[in-house]
């Protein structure tokens, strides 16, 4: 992966620099210690490795917007970091660049029940977030599988879904407003408490912007009240396009579940062995989880596995209680844990039409034979939300390659039967070569001016979402 040369300038004055940023946030809030910075020198797409210059932990607007105009002015490159959960490489560093961790951000700020939203500091954890609402009866909706690690700042960088996005959209569906500290230090309010903000949709172009048009420092989330109840069904297919075909009904008929996931053989195998949920020896699973009052989960309950019949399941269990639905989502919510016990993993993120499931499922066992390396399938399936993870041993040269040239035919099969590159991990530095795919170089030159717009010295995340040749004469102010 090409990154570009760390600027010699900047590391041979870190200790100036480093003095400087103590001066500003007290020795408490900055790491520099080679020992210590190493532990920020990836997030989850650990393939990819580099400590920064250094990493300050700020506590509130203010002291992000005094941090950054140091590095403003002493042209420092930035990478916002959350809880570094990011598949993608979003918040991998340059040797260079300044960690901004907004860890130490997790206050609760205001909670309004009657007009049901919640205003957080950014760097409070996803299920947190939750958690401060239920006791009222409310829950925050997006619910990433990390949801227990991952920040808000992250969910809005990247714009994150989960298994129950199906029915509640992803974070830009659920995000009212925010705080976001430009680089250069001004402090900038996008929407708020309400529902549609007047003037530009600024709060539109921010969720998914992945770190490079500011720093979001506080956000306004959408809450909603608890539904009565929810349950889901399991469904065991002899076959993946079976179950794609299934899944491509489901969404046909009208019926909204709440969530519809799947997993095939590997992954099934990999997390009966890790988890034990009791899920039957089949090539594919769907979990299908509908919700509502009791009358509604028997209605939808009963169209789904109407259509599943129809497609000759060799397992169709209903849930019956609170235990069994826990047990069912249990081997769900371990499968990726499951997978890396047995390999090193890639988790790639592309989404395609429903309708294509089966085609590209088999397309991708294909493509395993093909590369030589074993692939397990886990995703949201009702939003064609794919998440191959694509095994691979580090430690065998060779390797890593053939998985990122695996990995990249399998996003460009995305985008050829009508997808896109991401569904929720975002761009950063894994999809990052693989952008001219989808878009057009004006596609990208529009993009591009709207980063020259909000940071002009391109200091914010560098390397990360534009492919570096189609960038240089952005980064070097001279487009
Ligand atoms: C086991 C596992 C399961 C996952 N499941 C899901 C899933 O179901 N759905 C899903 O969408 N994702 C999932 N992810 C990916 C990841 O958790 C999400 O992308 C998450 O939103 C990242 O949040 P974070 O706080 O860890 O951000 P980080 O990894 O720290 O950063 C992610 C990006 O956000 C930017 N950023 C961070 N903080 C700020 C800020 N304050 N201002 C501006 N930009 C900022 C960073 O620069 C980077 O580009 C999963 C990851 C793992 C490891």
């Amino acid at each position: 992966m090409d990154m570009p040369v760390p600027d010699t300038r900047i590391l041979s004055g870190k200790d100036r620099i480093v003095a400087r940023l103590v001066a500003t946030l007290g020795a408490g809030g900055v790491i520099h210690d080679p020992a210590e910075t190493r532990a920020y020198e990836c997030d989850a797409l650990t393939a990819y490795k580099c400590p920064p210059l250094a990493v300050v932990l700020p506590r509130s607007t203010d002291e992000v917007a005094d941090v950054l105009r140091v590095c403003h002015e002493e042209d420092i490159p930035v990478v916002p970091r959350g809880a570094g959960t990011s598949l993608a490489g979003g918040a991998l560093p340059t040797a260079d660049a300044v960690i901004l961790g907004v860890a130490r951000m997790s206050d609760v700020l205001e909670t309004d029940y009657d007009n049901r939203f919640i205003r957080v500091q950014a760097g409070r954890t996803n299920l947190s977030v939750s958690t401060a609402v239920e006791e009222a009866g409310f829950f925050y909706a997006p619910d990433p599988s990390s949801q227990l690690a991952c920040a808000i700042a992250g969910n809005i960088a990247m714009n994150s879904g989960g298994a129950h996005c199906l029915k509640y959209g992803v974070t830009t569906n659920n995000l009212l407003g925010l705080t976001m500290v430009l680089m250069d230090g001004t402090v900038v309010e996008l929407g708020g408490p309400y529902l549609e903000p007047a003037g530009l949709d600024l709060l539109g172009l921010v969720c998914g912007s992945e770190g490079q048009l500011g720093v979001v420092t506080e956000a306004t989330l959408r809450i909603l009240p608890r539904p009565e109840g929810a349950r889901p069904v399991l469904i065991g297919f002899d076959s993946n396009e079976v179950a794609g075909a299934c899944v491509s009904d489901i969404i046909k008929a009208g019926v909204l579940p709440v969530a519809i996931e799947f997993m095939d053989r590997p992954c099934i195998r990999a997390t009966e062995a890790f988890a034990g949920a009791g899920y039957p020896d089949c090539e594919a699973l769907l979990i299908v989880e509908v919700e509502g009052s009791a009358e509604e989960i028997d209605a939808q309950l009963e169209l789904i596995c109407g259509i599943a019949r129809r497609h000759d399941p060799v397992e169709l269990r209903e849930s019956r209680s609170e235990e069994e639905s826990a047990r069912i989502w249990l081997g769900r919510k371990s499968a990726f844990g499951a997978m890396g016990q047995i390999n090193d993993y890639m988790c790639l993120d592309g989404t395609i039409p429903v309708s294509q499931l089966p085609h590209v499922l088999k397309r991708i066992g294909e493509m395993s034979e093909h590369f030589g390396l074993a692939v397990g399938n886990v995703f949201h399936a009702g939003d064609g939300n794919m998440h191959p993870l694509i095994l691979f041993d580090a430690n065998r040269p060779g390797d890593l390659e053939t998985c990122e040239a695996f990995g990249a035919e399998i996003l460009k099969l995305c985008v050829e039967v009508g997808g896109c590159l991401t569904g929720e991990h975002g761009v950063g530095i894994e999809k990052r070569d693989l952008m001219g795919v989808q878009f057009s170089a004006a596609d990208m030159k529009a993009q591009m001016r709207v980063k020259d717009v909000f940071d002009p010295k391109w200091l914010l995340n560098p390397a990360k979402v534009f492919p570096l040749d189609v960038s240089a004469p952005h980064r070097a102010g001279a487009a």
